[in-house]
């Protein structure tokens, strides 16, 4: 008696483990893909298709440098069989949540560690790396993702990632990239095309962003309403941006999605120009759901505002 009910003891607790493994991963042999952006979730979902499961740690419109490490994050990580990430120093709030997951598998170093800013040229890049003000992007400017073209470059670091996690699916993985660059591309002859017209055209942005988006659409930025990455605008540095604005003709502005908007509706309105919601991330906002509908919003949001005015005719 005492033997069998040990017996069905051990099967209890076989069966509830058998039963925490399939819970704790994704149905039918999915990649648990975790990310930290909407944009990187939007790829890895157009690239792995049916072979995973994806999750991103942040919203579109959130602002990438202030993220809580909270626990749900965490237990999110704790379970990801590929972790994709910006590297650099836009997401600090990473290290922490890296440290306290307990998931071996997806530290730096690791294949299933993705680091989206591989092979990507930086700009902005100091001569001199400190934080001792506080500064942010130390290493660079870490806003890269907003240029199609580097996009497409994570794009191949996601599919490569994917193939040495999941060998099985290498094929698959090929194909889905093949697919989805095949249309990025088509879609970025249309995006440059219509940008030409404007090529020249200035603009103000509110968080350092900018100059990935503006360097691929030959835009010109003449200033930040943040007179450092991080750092809340002061009223002698709006005054001289909106001096700066009338003096040189900008009457664009791309302002994030989380800025101050009163601040910049300030600015705007003592310069004379329209304001532009910029997001960073797919999702950022409506309509924005996948890479090219991200792109097509900025672009058109763009034509838009330079068509109404004189200028736009250069
Ligand atoms: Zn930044």
């Amino acid at each position: 008696m005492k033997t069998r009910s040990w017996r069905n003891f051990g099967i209890l607790v076989a069966g509830s483990l058998i039963l925490l493994a399939f819970q704790s991963r994704p149905a039918m042999g999915q990649l648990n893909v975790v990310t930290t952006t909407p944009t990187y979730l939007s790829l890895a979902k157009e690239l792995g298709a049916e072979h995973v499961q994806v999750k991103s740690l942040m919203k579109g419109g959130r602002n990438v440098h202030n993220i809580l490490p909270t626990p749900s994050k965490m237990l999110a990580m704790r379970n990801a069989d590929l972790f994709i990430h910006s590297g650099l120093d836009l997401e600090l709030w990473v290290t922490q949540l890296l440290r306290g997951c307990r998931n071996r598998r997806i530290q730096p170093g690791q294949p299933a560690n993705v680091n989206a800013a591989r092979g990507i040229k930086l700009k902005q890049v100091p001569m001199q790396i400190s934080r001792s003000k506080g500064d942010l992007h130390i290493y660079g400017n870490p806003h890269y993702q907003l240029d199609p073209i580097n996009v497409i470059l994570i794009a191949r670091t996601i599919r490569d990632a994917l193939k040495k996690v999941d060998a099985a699916n290498a094929t698959d993985y090929d194909r889905h990239y093949k697919k989805w660059e095949r249309k990025m591309k088509k879609k970025l002859v249309e995006w440059l095309k219509k940008m030409r017209p404007y090529k020249g055209m200035k603009i103000v942005g509110y968080h350092n962003v900018l100059p990935y988006f503006a360097d691929r659409f030959g835009l010109k930025v003449i200033g930040y309403v943040e007179p450092k990455p991080g750092i809340t605008p002061t009223a002698s540095h709006t005054v001289e941006l909106v001096n700066k604005m009338r003096k040189e003709g900008c009457h664009v502005m791309l302002v994030n999605t989380w800025a101050n908007q009163a601040t910049a509706r300030g600015v705007s309105q003592r310069a004379g120009a329209t304001i532009i919601a910029f997001p960073e991330w797919v999702g950022g906002v409506k309509g924005t759901g996948d890479c090219i509908a991200f792109f097509d919003y900025q672009v058109n949001s763009l034509v838009k505002a330079f068509g109404g005015k004189a200028g736009a005719k250069k």
